[in-house]
C-alpha cells in the first residue's frame, strides 16, 4: 500500500477532523483507500465530497472537478503563486461557520492546526491577541464575553495556524 500522503499546509487532517477513516469509495478515483476527506469542496459541479487523500495530494480531484478546497484572502505579493495553488487545489481544506480563509506568514502559507477554543488560545497569547485584533477590525472591539465563549465545538470557533518558518501562531475566529 502506498504511504498516506502528507500535506505541508495541513499536517494532520485526520486530527483536525477534516479527514475520516472510511471505506467509502473516492468520488474521483473510485478506490477504497481508507481515508476520506469530508471538508469543503468548491466546484461548479455538484458537491463532490468523499475524496481520498491521494486524489487531493496529486491534484487530480481539483483538476477533474475544477475544484478548490479553501479560500484565500487577498495576500501580499511576496507569497509565490505556486503556494496559493498548492493551498487551493492540493491541500485539504477545513470547515468553518463562515467562508474559511487560509492564513499566511513569512511569505508562505501557514500550517492549519485545527479548531480551538478559549482555553487553547489562553495558552498561546499571540494567537489570542490575533483573534481579538481580528474582532476589532470588524468593529467588535475586544469583546471578552465573545472571546471566552470560543470553543472548538461550540457556535463560535477559533482557527489556529502556525508559520512554517518562524513558528508564530496565527488565528482568527468566526461564529454561527
Ligand atoms: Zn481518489
Ligand atoms: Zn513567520
Amino acid at each position: 500500500m502506498t504511504d498516506v500522503p502528507t500535506f505541508r499546509y495541513h499536517p494532520d487532517p485526520v486530527g483536525t477532523g477534516e479527514v475520516i477513516t472510511s471505506d467509502a469509495p473516492c468520488r474521483c478515483c473510485g478506490r477504497h483507500r481508507g481515508f476520506i476527506y469530508t471538508g469543503p469542496v468548491y466546484s461548479a459541479e455538484e458537491v463532490v465530497e468523499e475524496l481520498c487523500l491521494w486524489c487531493i495530494a496529486d491534484g487530480s480531484a481539483a483538476t477533474l472537478f475544477e475544484a478548490e478546497f479553501t479560500d484565500v484572502p487577498t495576500v501580499s505579493d511576496d507569497v509565490p503563486r505556486p503556494v496559493l495553488t498548492e493551498v487551493l487545489t492540493r491541500t485539504p481544506g477545513f470547515s468553518g461557520w463562515q467562508q474559511e480563509h487560509w492564513m499566511f506568514h513569512c511569505a508562505d502559507a501557514a500550517a492549519y492546526l485545527g479548531k480551538v477554543g478559549y482555553e487553547e488560545l489562553l495558552a498561546i497569547p499571540e494567537a489570542l491577541e490575533m483573534v481579538q485584533q481580528g474582532m476589532a477590525s470588524y468593529g467588535l472591539g475586544k469583546r471578552d464575553d465573545y472571546t471566552r465563549a470560543l470553543s472548538a465545538t461550540g457556535e463560535a470557533t477559533g482557527y489556529l495556524f502556525r508559520c512554517l518558518h518562524c513558528g508564530t501562531h496565527l488565528a482568527y475566529s468566526d461564529h454561527v
